[in-house]
C-alpha cells in the first residue's frame, strides 16, 4: 500500500504510512513500526491509552497493595 502526500505530523517528509487509528499520514520518522501506528497514537498508547484512569496491575507496586 503506497501513500501519497506529506507527513501530517512534520509536514516536511514524504509520508510512507497511513495510521489505521487516526488516518494521519506519517513519514518514517513519525511512524511506530512496532505498533503500526503514527507517532501521535503511539504516544497515546504509551500513556495508557484513551481510557482515563485505567491502571494496569503491573503499575501497582507492593506498597500499594499492602497499604491497609
Ligand atoms: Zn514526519
Ligand atoms: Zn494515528
Amino acid at each position: 500500500m503506497s501513500v501519497t502526500g506529506l507527513c501530517q505530523i512534520c509536514e516536511q517528509n514524504e509520508a510512507e504510512h497511513s495510521c489505521p487509528n487516526c488516518g494521519t499520514l506519517a513519514c518514517e520518522d513519525h511512524w511506530d513500526e512496532a505498533r503500526g501506528l503514527c507517532a501521535q497514537c503511539a504516544a497515546t498508547v504509551e500513556r495508557g491509552g484513551p481510557d482515563e484512569g485505567a491502571v494496569s496491575p503491573d503499575d501497582l507496586d507492593d506498597d500499594e497493595v499492602m497499604r491497609f
